[in-house]
């Protein structure tokens, strides 16, 4: 190999080989191309997905500590009204509405508390709505609108008066969770 053409180093090899080279005389890998990455490469993807998992890892113990207690009152339902469902053999109220979230979290829904109220104010039935799977995000300071199966309930129960709260919330997942 004359000493006035550039050589280069095959990165898969480790022979010297011209630097114009396309495939390495070698060991035939190509020299060019999206697919052609170094240990050296590799090991900077490596470090980049380890950094994102290890940040995304550490937000989401963070996001998981932040408790929903003192941002309960900030949840209200604004709007509510009940119908009833029927799928095929199943019969089911369901309750759709409207919340708003007054605070500076995002909150995804999980729990739901309806109480019904007889005349004199007692409570004649109570029920609980929501999972853990239930898609009900709601970001801070927004109004969404919100649908609910009421499990087990086949009829509206009879009442004079009824309240909804938000009994359950967590943080959303490591994206939606950025404030
Ligand atoms: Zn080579």
């Amino acid at each position: 190999m004359p000493e006035t053409e550039p050589t280069k180093v095959c990165p898969l090899c480790a022979e010297t080989i011209k630097a114009a080279a396309k495939v390495c005389p070698y060991c035939r890998r190509s020299q060019r191309g999206i697919f052609f990455l170094s240990r050296y490469d590799l090991f900077a993807v490596f470090s980049c997905l380890a950094i994102i998992a290890a940040f995304s890892f550490g937000w989401h113990l963070w996001g998981t500590r932040r408790q929903f207690s003192p941002a309960q009152h900030k949840i209200t339902v604004l709007s509510t009204q009940f119908g009833v469902e029927r799928n095929g053999d199943r019969t089911n109220v369901v309750m759709s509405g409207m919340l708003t979230n007054a605070s500076a979290y995002t909150w995804k829904l999980t729990g739901f508390e309806i109480r019904f109220f007889d005349a004199s104010g007692k409570t004649v039935d109570a029920a609980h709505a929501g999972s853990e799977y239930l898609e009900l995000t709601v970001l801070p300071h927004a109004e969404r609108s919100f649908r609910l199966d009421l499990p087990f309930r086949e009829i509206v129960p009879a009442h004079a008066s009824f309240s909804v709260t938000v009994a359950e919330a967590k943080p959303p997942g490591f994206w939606l969770d950025s404030n």
